[in-house]
């Protein structure tokens, strides 16, 4: 898609269309109308990233106020939607302020509520206290009229903001699938909620500590691909610029488990993934080609001895099992809860991986011992089979000292790519800008 500059007539036609709109809306549901758009200064209504985040926008409103009926027009005069609620006009306000409040991408927004017409025109609940400009503490309309700031200052701050925000939600989705990927029940051998698997050194409490210490990592790993994109770095002096960050990570890690080894396949992971992400979103190549990315990333620094299999050989090929697993546990999750699709995923993983930390502690006899039982288990019929079943080999597993690490970093990072598809990559890439 074009970005397409907008004249002041067409602009005020927009305007007016958008307010006769709500008009219509108002006479025809007599309730609380809520009308919202993005605000962007310049001939410019339509930037890179906001129409993704309008998407975002309109599904937080949609989830906040008792809608009742709801459209959205995508115009190149600015994106724009109504939403018609039961609620009342002073509680639908106070509930579209938390969501402009909530984050710093909601000063970007325009999230009026009217509740009734005069003299044809709609009239809304009045705002607080005028909107601060972007780039200083004034108001936003006295710097505009004032014309205080360059109009590319101010497109530079939208950029950054919305960027932000992109990288925030990047971040919140690793956080979320480390978490996940944790509490996941029952994992043979792993730590879960029941126990501590085949490990005498971490409990699920040392990786609540250790998500929460990598997640700004993956924020600022974001950030720099955003960068890297700027100053048209090379991808191996992007990657080079990312492992600074990922030892960062990896010492906040060790600092919040005192020393152990949670996660740092999933930094390295995720990471990457994340960076794929990005890249994906400011190309407009849309979610499979996420894994391309972040393969080209790992292949910039390759060194002979490719490995045969773990962390480095999934990333140097594409995440072959990861892009299974998550089809795999999007898939179960049609007949299965999220626990349940992530538990038989996770033993189909262990079906078919040569997971680095069996074969470390177990040897060959380990993988094998492994791969019967999870063959065993997948050829149950039923799901309360299946958990039971899983217990046991649980069980067998802390007995033989047998953990499979890699399938756990495995289904942590199938579940991230999960939860970015659904938060960031849910619309067509025209949608997506
Ligand atoms: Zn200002």
């Amino acid at each position: 898609m074009e970005y397409i500059p907008v004249s002041l007539p067409e602009m005020m036609e927009h305007r007016e269309k958008r307010s006769k709109r709500t008009a219509e809306l108002l006479s025809e549901y007599k309730s609380t109308v809520i009308c919202m758009s993005m605000n962007f200064i310049g001939e410019y209504k339509v930037l890179k990233h906001s129409r993704l985040i309008f998407n975002i926008f309109c599904h937080k409103v949609l989830e906040a106020a008792n809608i009742v009926f709801f459209e959205k027009k995508h115009s190149h005069c600015g994106d724009y939607a109504h939403f018609v609620s039961n609620g009342s006009p002073e509680y639908v306000k106070s509930k579209m302020r938390q969501i402009e409040e909530s984050t710093e991408v909601g000063r970007l927004f325009d999230i009026d509520v009217f509740y009734e017409i005069e003299n044809g025109m709609p009239i809304q609940v009045r705002r607080d206290e005028p909107r601060k400009c972007l780039l200083c503490d004034k108001s936003a309309v006295e710097c505009a009229r004032n014309r205080t700031h360059g109009i590319e200052a101010v497109r530079e701050e939208t950029t950054n903001i919305m960027r932000r925000y992109i990288a925030s939600l990047i971040s919140e989705c690793a956080y979320n699938a480390l978490i996940s990927e944790v509490e996941t029940t029952p994992k043979p051998g792993l730590v879960d909620k029941n126990n501590n698997g085949a490990h005498t050194d971490m409990n699920i409490r040392s990786f609540y500590a250790s998500s929460l210490a990598i997640k700004p990592y993956y924020y600022e790993m974001a950030m720099q691909t955003f960068k890297g994109i700027d100053e048209s770095m090379s991808t191996k002096a992007l990657m080079q610029s990312l492992q600074v960050i990922g030892h960062t990570a990896e010492k906040a890690m060790f600092e919040a488990t005192k020393g152990v080894n949670t996660q740092i396949g999933e930094i390295y992971t995720i990471g990457l993934l994340s960076c794929g992400a990005i890249l994906a979103l400011e190309k407009l190549t849309g979610f499979d080609t996420i894994s391309q990315y972040a393969q080209q990333l790992a292949l910039s620094i390759k060194t002979d001895n490719s490995p045969s299999f773990g962390a480095r050989y999934e990333a140097e090929n594409a995440f072959p099992n990861i892009m299974n697993a998550y089809k795999r546990i999007e898939a179960l999750c049609n007949e299965f809860s999220f626990n349940e699709a992530c538990v038989i995923a996770l033993i189909e993983t262990m079906l078919t991986v040569d997971d680095t930390n069996i074969l470390r502690r177990g040897g060959d006899d380990g993988l094998n011992f492994m791969r019967q039982r999870a063959k065993q288990i997948l050829d149950l019929k039923s799901i309360s089979e299946i958990l039971k079943a899983t217990y046991e080999f649980d069980m067998q597993m802390i007995e033989s000292n047998l953990s499979p690490g890699g399938c756990a970093d495995i289904l942590a990072a199938s579940i991230f790519m999960l939860y970015i598809k659904q938060m960031l990559f849910a619309y067509e890439p025209e949608n997506q800008i």
